[in-house]
């Protein structure tokens, strides 16, 4: 089932997501109702409080890409992240350019590690700590810091900020229309 998308405005963005436990209710059918809601919306990540829920979920899944031959693999790569923490920030900085599906229309290179030391836990609750790094630890970081009440316009320049503004308060005011459908907050 899709889910609609929460857009930037919208207080539960702005929260501190909480963990979970296995026995969170209904956590299968979430996990793949938020896979079901990225594919459609056509995004690479997507976090819990971006679907209404402010919970420490994030699902992940993009094509692997190839710099020698320049071309995407056909096999999906897929993550689902639960309570999630960055342990430890690895490598070089490197700008990447992002989109967010709650920042529509908005894309803006952005500055993180290229690789991290990453602890979380799977859809089976299996516990991982391991070295990241390419699109996953991108698109990884990006969703973490929308469970700690991030969005990714937070961590541009002031000019840069500046600049996106204006758009930022369009999608606010739900003058914004992407393609798929967004959760709106009526306005009195
Ligand atoms: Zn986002």
């Amino acid at each position: 089932m899709y889910l609609p998308i929460v857009g930037y405005g919208d207080p539960i963005l702005r929260k501190q997501a909480q963990p979970i436990t296995p026995d969170y209710p209904d956590l299968k059918q979430l996990i793949d109702d938020m896979f079901e809601t990225m594919y459609t919306a056509d995004g690479v990540g997507l976090a819990a409080p971006q679907i209404d829920r402010s919970i420490q979920l994030v699902v992940i899944g993009f094509r692997p890409y190839d710099e020698k031959t320049d071309t995407y693999g056909d096999e999906e790569e897929r993550h689902v992240l639960i309570n999630p923490e960055i342990l430890e920030e690895l490598g070089d900085k490197q700008y990447f350019n992002e989109g967010c599906l709650s920042l529509p229309d908005i894309h803006e290179d952005v500055l993180r590690p290229e690789s991290i030391r990453l602890h979380w836990f799977d859809e089976n609750f299996n516990e991982h700590n391991e070295v990241i790094d390419g699109m996953f630890a991108r698109v990884a970081q990006h969703e973490i810091d929308h469970l700690n009440g991030k969005v990714f316009t937070d961590r541009l320049s002031p000019l840069r900020k500046t600049m996106v503004k204006r758009k930022l308060s369009e999608v606010a005011a739900g003058k914004i229309h992407p393609k798929y459908k967004m959760k709106r907050t009526l306005k009195k």
